[in-house]
């Protein structure tokens, strides 16, 4: 009989770990607050972009953010506030941005970027699930010269890379207009559709025995000398052996454990609507320099974009969307919105792009899945393995290599 598993969460962090223990024979409960289709794991653009795409904290994004903040143009927004722990996190950020953590970051990028996709893979081929997963690269539009050169520079391997002129890209970007400086394929990374796939995963788990409590929030543990003994919501007291938090970037139950984790919520907007098949990209397209998203789906189109820290207010802001409409109108042909669903969330987002997983330092039996940052989808499965396997196998966080190379407990988060 394996152990018993509460996890705190409902997005791709608690289901992918659920996934892994449940086909390992443990038992599994996830709690999870909502018990609607609002969670960033929800509405995210869905992109799986590992490869040769620079990482947040990356050498120069800090200038280029205050150049384009001063221009107003800026998808960025910095929100100063008085909170100590957003400017801790702040210079933990500025120091991230080296040329030897970029190429540690790319590396560790890579390494489970690919993990990630084969399972993807796995799941749609061996559990036979349908989640619009598509594994045929990006479309990377620039429309500043000097980006595009200096991606060019760069963009010489050719089972890697696909350098196009509008032309022959037209078919494929649909709604992009001429006015681009160019356009290059990034051949390696993929896309799904992120709702279908928490809700094909979900169904996955009931049958695979995962109990699911929905509309429960769990607001404190009670804890031995070294363990965890239940986690408990306003009305009752789960029991396990182990214990996942997974609650995206909500840090008050770790604070409560005296675990302040190094991450903070990044805002964003989705605006998802029905387009004309005649001018729908027929790949996911990523304007780099407007820093907008926009996926295909199977019955419409999702644009996603911003990333405003310093704040927690989760309203949707119509200005936000207003502007990253008109900065992408520049670069499209006319088009129209029919049906339009705006939706705002927060990226749990750490200061060097490390994900934080691994056991507390004091209690032994609360396993950590937080900080999946703007790539949970992008990860979320490898992730998911590495929680899953820490748990099965018993081992600490210095016996799983995994956790040594890719947690941000161990790279620079603490
Ligand atoms: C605009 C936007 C676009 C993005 N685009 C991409 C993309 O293209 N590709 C990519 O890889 N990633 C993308 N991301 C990032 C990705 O969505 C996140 O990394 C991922 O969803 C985080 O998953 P999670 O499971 O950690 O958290 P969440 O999805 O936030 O889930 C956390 C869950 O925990 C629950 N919870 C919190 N506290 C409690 C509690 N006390 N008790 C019970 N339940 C609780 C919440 O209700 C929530 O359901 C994007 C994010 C945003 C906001």
């Amino acid at each position: 009989m394996g152990q018993s598993v509460v996890i705190i969460g409902g997005g791709i962090a608690a289901l992918t770990s659920a996934y892994t223990l449940a086909n390992k024979g443990h038992r599994v409960t996830i709690i999870n607050q909502t018990d609607t289709n609002s969670a960033p794991s929800f509405g995210n653009a869905g992109l799986l972009s590992a490869f040769e795409k620079a990482p947040l904290a990356a050498p120069g994004v800090i200038t280029k953010t205050l150049k384009l903040m001063l221009q107003g143009k800026s998808p960025i927004v910095l929100r100063p506030n008085l909170d100590p722990h957003f400017y801790r996190w702040l210079v933990r950020f500025m120091a991230s941005t080296t040329r030897a953590r970029l190429k540690k970051t790319l590396i560790l990028f890579e390494r489970y970027g690919e993990q990630s996709i084969q399972a993807y893979h796995r799941l749609t081929q061996e559990e036979g699930l349908d989640f619009d997963f598509h594994h045929d690269g990006v479309m990377l539009v620039f429309t500043e010269a000097e980006s595009y050169r200096e991606k060019l520079r760069h963009a010489t391997d050719s089972s890697k890379y696909e350098v196009l002129d509008y032309a022959s890209a037209k078919e494929r970007l649909g709604f992009v207009a001429p006015n681009i400086e160019g356009v290059i394929h990034l051949k390696r990374n993929g896309r799904l559709d992120p709702g279908r796939l928490m809700e094909q995963l979900k169904a996955l788990l009931v049958r695979k025995g995962v109990c699911f409590v929905s509309g429960e929030e769990i607001v404190d543990f009670d804890v031995g000398p070294k363990q965890i003994k239940s986690a408990r919501s306003k009305t009752r007291t789960y029991e396990a052996d182990t214990f996942i938090l997974a609650s995206g970037h909500h840090t008050a139950l770790a604070a409560k454990l005296g675990t302040p984790l190094m991450l903070i919520p990044a805002k964003g907007y989705n605006i998802t609507f029905e387009m004309e098949e005649s001018i729908k990209p027929k790949q996911c397209v990523m304007f780099n320099d407007l820093f907008i998203i926009a996926t295909p789906r199977q019955h419409d189109m999702r644009l996603t974009s911003k990333l405003e820290i310093g704040t927690s207010n989760p309203d949707i802001n119509m200005k936000r969307v207003q502007s990253i409409l008109a900065n992408l109108k520049t670069h499209t042909v006319k088009f129209e919105l029919q049906n339009p669903r705006y939706w705002a969330g927060f990226r749990p987002l750490t200061p060097n792009d490390m994900p934080l997983i691994g056991r507390d330092s004091t209690y032994r039996n609360m396993v950590y899945g937080m900080g999946y940052g703007w790539l949970g989808m992008t990860f979320g499965p490898a992730l998911g393995e590495i929680i899953g396997r820490l748990i099965d196998e018993d081992l600490e966080n210095h016996q799983s290599d995994d956790v040594l190379l890719f947690s941000g407990f161990y790279q620079g988060c603490l």
